[in-house]
């Protein structure tokens, strides 16, 4: 965790942060806006518990950073000088994992891990769109190219959700009056 210092006076105060969302600094009284706060690629802000403004790893970074040094630890045997090997990956896991607790501690966000029910939706969607869009399709292959998206969303979270259940779940209409629209079955 590195504080962000004031470089209006000699770089040795931290910005804090102020009733008004504002940081400044407690020596000259610069004021710092949240929006000109400058970061390099895997940095992120955060304020420590005193309000200090202060730079840390992003959690994702440091996670994946993390996985990265466990495979190293595991597959130590296979490097020439395996206990260095073991021991330089043992460094590493303690140093992202503090990184991580870090940034974690002064509440920057858990990272998502794979993907969330949110975005397989928004790709759903976006996909039925997309062919809707380009293809000049019928209302009842529209119905279908949704009924499709709307079984995925369900089996998303349950994946023995049935027809029926399905239909419950997303529409208004019964399962029957449903099969009905194509007079396929
Ligand atoms: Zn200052």
């Amino acid at each position: 965790m590195t504080p962000i210092s004031c470089p209006q006076c000699g770089g040795l105060s931290a910005y804090r942060i102020r009733p008004d969302g504002l940081f400044g600094c407690p020596e000259c009284g610069d004021l710092l806006d949240r929006r000109d706060i400058d970061l390099d690629g895997s940095d992120v802000w955060g304020v420590d518990d005193d309000g200090t403004l202060c730079i840390v790893t992003d959690p994702g970074h440091s996670l994946e950073c993390l996985m990265q040094a466990v495979e190293e630890y595991l597959t130590a045997d296979e490097c020439p000088n395996a206990e260095y090997a073991r021991r330089s990956a043992i460094r590493s896991i303690r140093e992202f994992l503090g990184d991580y607790a870090e940034a974690r501690r002064i509440g920057i966000q858990k990272p998502e891990i794979g993907y969330t029910r949110e975005k397989v939706s928004v790709a759903m969607n976006e996909g039925a769109d997309m062919i809707l869009g380009e293809i000049s399709l019928g209302e009842p292959e529209e119905d279908a190219i949704n009924l499709v998206v709307n079984a995925a969303m369900t089996r998303l979270e349950n994946p023995c959700a049935t027809f029926e259940e399905m239909a419950a779940e997303q529409y208004s209409e019964s399962a029957d009056e449903i099969r009905s629209w194509w007079g396929w079955s």
